[in-house]
């Protein structure tokens, strides 16, 4: 891109950075100072166009302690596929106390809200899952305050709710049980809270401090008591924000629609959206034509942790894409063509999460934790990988193990490693064709092996070489 640029060969570039004693390849990203070295080198000007010239300053200003008010906490639900997902995010839509006032209708917008009898809110997001939700983590969008883990309590713990468990763990979202289906009569919840105790989850009866409630979401039981838990936890949360300001927010769905145009749905997590405000939506701008709610109502303005379809956006923005109101169309627009310029480049430039990048922070001398996500052929061999990088952990570097299973590599187990930066290991296994093309997107490291000495000799090799002498 460089070399492109300045109109040289880039074979020209890699040849004098090579000279300057930098070993690199053709498509490497090199470092502003390496560049202007390279640029002056080759008798060009120089022009510093950073970021924060063009672009918006993200979370950077701090709203004043003072300003912030409370807001409704954001929830997602997880769990195995038939536990109960679909039909409790139902059932809770169902609580809310304005339903059905005014003649709203409900619309499947992405995100819902319910008020409660208290006239308190909570937020809740449609697409109930792992994948969706780290697949926003991944995108630096973390939207959700509180996971609430869906288990049958006829069926008891499967891989998905592991799966769901590790993603939750590995976000750093608090989560609570709801064991689902008490109402069929091979249900048993307590062995559902001991089984949870393998997985490191140890609900309040057992000792712990994960909250659990019962319900039954086709029954509606112990919705109030799930609600309440919610509200419990959002208060130990401190959720807050201040409403008084230029909006921001995320994106949670976006689609071309035939009558509308381009509609995103956006949880605002900052200031009131307003219509009429003009606004940069990943690399597409827009002014607020409409603002619609998840029961089919236009409002004037929506507040912090509200979902909103906004209507008034130039093209389709992508889920997980930062909303932030602008001064005016000319800034807007500005701010969107750079981004749509650089929105490439910065995917591809993403470090790969990889055993290379473990060693140069080995280097620096820093005691680092490492993240993993190992899948092998049997659960012996899961347990012997998972024992085995674990005993290569010293006081320099722990080895984390985010998720491990048997079986091939998955689309879950990618968009886990790519939230979190970790590579995954796999062992007599491989990546299916839907994880690989999310790994290659997303800059996963997939790391194969077959015999486990390769993998700690490979592992432990590299760490005595990096730790030097002196280790
Ligand atoms: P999802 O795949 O996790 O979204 O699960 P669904 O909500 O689609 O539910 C799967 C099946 O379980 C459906 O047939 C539901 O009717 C049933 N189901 C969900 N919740 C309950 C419950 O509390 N009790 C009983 N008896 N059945 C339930």
């Amino acid at each position: 891109e460089l070399a492109i640029r300045m109109a040289e060969k880039g074979a020209d570039l890699v040849k004098a950075l090579f000279k300057m004693g930098m070993p690199v390849t053709l498509t490497q990203t090199i470092d502003q100072d390496t560049a202007e070295l390279l640029v002056t080198e080759f008798g060009h000007n120089i022009t510093r166009v950073s970021d924060s010239d063009v672009d918006l300053a993200t979370d950077t200003v701090e709203d004043a302690p003072e300003s912030l008010k409370p807001r409704p906490p954001v929830v997602t639900i997880m769990g195995h596929v038939d536990h109960g997902k679909t039909s409790l995010l139902d059932a809770l839509r169902g609580t809310d106390v304005v339903k059905g006032e005014a003649g709203g209708i409900t619309q499947h917008i992405g995100a819902y809200q319910v008020t409660l009898k208290d006239k308190s809110k909570v937020t809740f997001l449609d697409t109930p899952g792992h994948e969706a939700f780290s697949e926003m983590r991944a995108r630096g969008a973390n939207v959700t305050d509180i996971v609430v883990l869906v288990v049958a309590a006829d069926d008891g713990l499967m891989p998905q709710t592991i799966e769901a468990i590790n993603h939750t763990k590995a976000a750093g979202v608090p989560m609570i049980v709801a064991i689902n289906k008490v109402d069929k009569p091979e249900a048993n919840p307590q062995r559902i809270r001991e089984r949870l105790l393998e997985h490191e989850v140890v609900v309040e009866e057992m000792g712990g401090e994960t909250q659990d409630v019962e319900v039954s979401a086709t029954k509606k039981t112990g919705l109030d008591q799930l609600i309440e838990k919610i509200q419990l936890q959002a208060e130990l949360l401190e959720l807050r924000a201040n409403p008084d300001r230029d909006a921001e927010g995320t994106v949670i769905e976006a689609k071309l629609d035939k009558g509308r145009g381009p509609v995103a749905t956006v949880l605002v997590t900052r200031g009131t959206l307003k219509v009429g405000d003009v606004f940069v939506i990943g690399a597409e701008s827009g002014k607020v034509r409409a603002l619609v709610n998840d029961k089919g109502m236009q409002l004037k303005e929506a507040g912090p942790s509200m979902p909103v379809e906004i209507l008034g956006i130039t093209g389709v923005p992508a889920a997980g894409d930062p909303l932030q109101v602008v001064e005016n169309e000319a800034r807007a627009r500005e701010v969107a063509a750079y981004r749509a310029g650089v929105i490439q480049a910065k995917r591809t430039t993403n470090a790969p999460a990889s055993l290379d990048s473990m060693f140069s922070a080995l280097k620096e001398k820093q005691a680092i934790e490492y993240p993993l996500v190992v899948k092998a052929d049997t659960q012996g061999t899961v347990e012997a990988i998972v024992g085995a990088i674990n005993k290569i952990s010293t006081d320099l570097i722990k080895a984390r193990v985010l998720h491990s299973g048997v079986g091939g590599i998955t689309e879950s187990d990618v968009t886990l490693a790519g939230a979190s930066g970790a590579p995954i290991i796999g062992f007599n296994v491989r990546a299916n064709a839907k994880a690989r093309e999310i790994a290659e997107r997303q800059k996963v490291a997939l790391k194969y092996y077959d015999v486990i000495y390769e993998l700690t000799d490979e592992i432990r090799a590299g760490m005595a070489g990096e730790l030097g002498p002196e280790a």
